[in-house]
């Protein structure tokens, strides 16, 4: 079933998909041979491309914000093609700084995992000291790794809009759209301002996609419904694509409420991707935090409070709509996403 609402684009696509969670552990898993790569000694070697992911989580009675930072597993699949969907990996204690800083510079890393098999969330890795980083990728595998975006110009942003038998988001895609490309203090002419338009944002040709999966959101860990939705999306688009990040610049998976855990937000760091629970995504502060991670930038710090800096977004976001009015500190903007603009923050914008 298919809707098109008028105004701004809005796109519902209803499909069913029973079960596909699980299908994709079975089709996609370790044991099978669609993700995995045959080796001479006969074991399946999961490969993973790995990316490293900033959560956010929602502020306690205190007002005080945890976070979390973790390595996302993006299966290989046999096409040499990355798949959309996300695993949490632990890296084994004898994978290097070198190696943690090219993950943290967006740059591919693919990693090796004899025997490695996927659950729900996580990857299974029964021989640690086996895991190890595959070197020399040929340059055809390179160009279908993920790679940062680009900080300036005008990027295409697809937000997908989810929904579940039991839950939808509070927004509709109609005002989701509003809040991220139009609206004052949206996502799209904050960045423009703070960039001193250098970097903005359009909607794809798809608007806010609908995507219906069919699994509860109540007790599902979040990136069970974000893979399931992307396993989904890849078939509602034109364009023949392995993961739904290939169909725009950047993509935003936009949780229905009731998922695990108190969390608000994350991104991917130097990557393409960000994921909200549910109102967050609606939020400037939220929206520009977790951009801000596509974009290179790491937490704004003040003294031993990780999001202590609230002079900009890089510290922590407030959950009100259209608010705050607020850019990058000085440093965060030098150092990473506008080289070359004038300073920023510090002089003349307000909070
Ligand atoms: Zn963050």
């Amino acid at each position: 079933m298919q809707r098109s609402t008028g105004g701004c684009c809005s796109f519902t696509l209803l499909v069913a998909v029973i079960g596909i969670v699980f299908c994709f552990v079975e089709c996609v898993g370790g044991s099978s041979h669609h993700a995995s790569n045959n080796t001479s000694n006969g074991i399946n070697d999961l490969r993973c491309q790995v990316i490293l992911n900033h959560v956010v989580y929602e502020p306690d009675s205190q007002g005080h914000t945890a976070r979390d930072e973790f390595y996302g597993c993006h299966p290989i699949l046999p096409s040499g093609g990355v798949s959309g969907q996300m695993f949490k990996v632990e890296l084994p204690d004898h994978i290097g700084q070198d190696e943690k800083e090219r993950i943290r510079r967006g740059q591919p890393v693919v990693l090796s995992v004899p025997g490695g098999t996927l659950s729900l969330e996580h990857v299974r890795i029964p021989n640690a000291t086996a895991v190890h980083v595959v070197n020399n990728l040929p340059d055809s595998s390179r160009r279908k790794l993920r790679i940062a975006p680009a900080k300036e110009g005008v990027l295409s942003l697809l937000p997908i809009r989810i929904i579940t038998p039991d839950s939808e988001p509070t927004y509709s895609a109609d005002r989701l759209h509003e809040v991220l490309f139009l609206e004052e203090v949206s996502l799209n002419q904050q960045m423009r301002r703070c960039s001193f338009d250098k970097l903005g944002f359009k909607p794809t040709k798809y608007g806010v996609l609908e995507v219906f999966v069919d699994v509860n959101a109540k007790g599902s860990p979040y990136s069970v419904i974000s893979n399931a939705a992307d396993a989904l999306a890849i078939e509602l688009v034109d364009e023949v694509v392995e993961n739904i990040r290939e169909a725009a610049d950047l993509v935003m998976f936009i949780i229905p409420p009731g998922t695990n855990g108190g969390w608000a937000a994350y991104g991917n760091v130097n990557g393409v991707g960000t994921t909200f629970n549910n109102r967050w995504a609606a939020y400037p502060g939220a929206q520009m935090h977790e951009i801000g991670h596509n974009l290179g930038l790491f937490h704004a710090k003040d003294g031993g409070n990780e999001y202590g800096d609230t002079t900009g977004s890089m510290g922590s976001a407030p959950d009100i709509p259209n608010y705050p009015k607020r850019c990058f500190n000085g440093h965060v903007s030098c150092t990473a996403a506008f080289e070359g603009s004038p300073a920023l923050g510090l002089q003349g914008f307000p909070l």
